[in-house]
């Protein structure tokens, strides 16, 4: 199991965001989480890394206790990636720096073979020629890319993304969702936040409808897609479709 949340509880004071979530996620398992906005699937997705301090309740992610205070945080980070909706590059590093720092600077790794690694990355999301470039040359899918070939850098075990292309102009939004079907299909565990129902009803395994907190339903793309069950899940499905 790569994933395992059990009775996760989420409060911002008053504001009860999570409502006791249970999940398993399986190595190499893919799973995309829809639903409303507001109903707490960023929040969900920050606790998985501890972005959030969870209310109650268990996570472990990677073989990390994540809800015990004693856990390495910072260890368990570096094998969980995330991406987010807005690029979060830094403006004054050009493209390889950018992907570079995490390993040198957390993980150690040579310059030489922090640069190796990283070009192999940019050939892989397709930009080996935009290295030296800074990210304000970069379009919104380029700049995407290259947060996500960033987060591969640090070897991750597991993915997260938040709604990674909900930020773009639509034309840009195809080459990001390529990348992250690929990376799929090399067996990354993936849990994706996404608006992107084709995207999630090809490349998930598994989709989670979250809604007002809690998972209303969960299953295979088919299942969700042409026979949901739920009230919820269908009127939403209606909506976005
Ligand atoms: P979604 O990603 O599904 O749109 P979120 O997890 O972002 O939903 O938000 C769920 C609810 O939690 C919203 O009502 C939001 O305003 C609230 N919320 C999220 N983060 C915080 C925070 N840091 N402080 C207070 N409220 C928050
Ligand atoms: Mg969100």
């Amino acid at each position: 199991m790569m994933i395992e949340v059990k009775e996760l509880y989420k409060s911002f004071g008053e504001l009860h965001v999570l409502k006791g979530i249970d999940c398993e996620i399986k190595e190499r398992e893919v799973v995309c989480v829809i639903g409303p906005s507001g109903s707490g699937k960023s929040t969900f997705l920050r606790c998985l890394n501890r972005l959030e301090e969870i209310s109650s309740g268990k996570v472990v992610i990677s073989g990390y206790d994540v809800s015990d205070p004693k856990t390495d945080i910072n260890r368990m980070r570096a094998e969980v990636g995330m991406v987010f909706q807005r690029f979060n590059l830094f403006p004054h590093m050009t493209v390889i720096e950018n992907i570079m720092l995490a390993p040198m600077k957390i993980r150690g790794e040579a310059r030489d073979a922090a640069f190796q690694k990283g070009m192999e990355l940019l050939r892989k999301v397709g930009l080996e020629d935009k290295a030296d470039v800074y990210p304000d040359n970069l379009s919104g899918g380029q700049m995407q890319r290259v947060a996500i070939a960033r987060a591969l850098a640090m070897n991750p075990k597991v993915m997260l993304f938040d709604e990674p292309t909900s930020a773009l102009d639509p034309e840009l939004v195809g080459e990001v969702l390529e990348v992250m079907k690929n990376l799929a299909n090399e067996g990354m565990t993936m849990v994706v936040v996404t608006h992107e129902m084709g995207f999630a009803r090809e490349v998930g395994d598994r989709i989670i409808f979250m809604d007002r907190g809690v998972i209303m339903e969960e299953g295979e793309p088919e299942h969700i897609f042409s026979n949901p069950q739920n009230e919820r899940t269908k009127e939403f499905l209606r909506k976005v479709l």
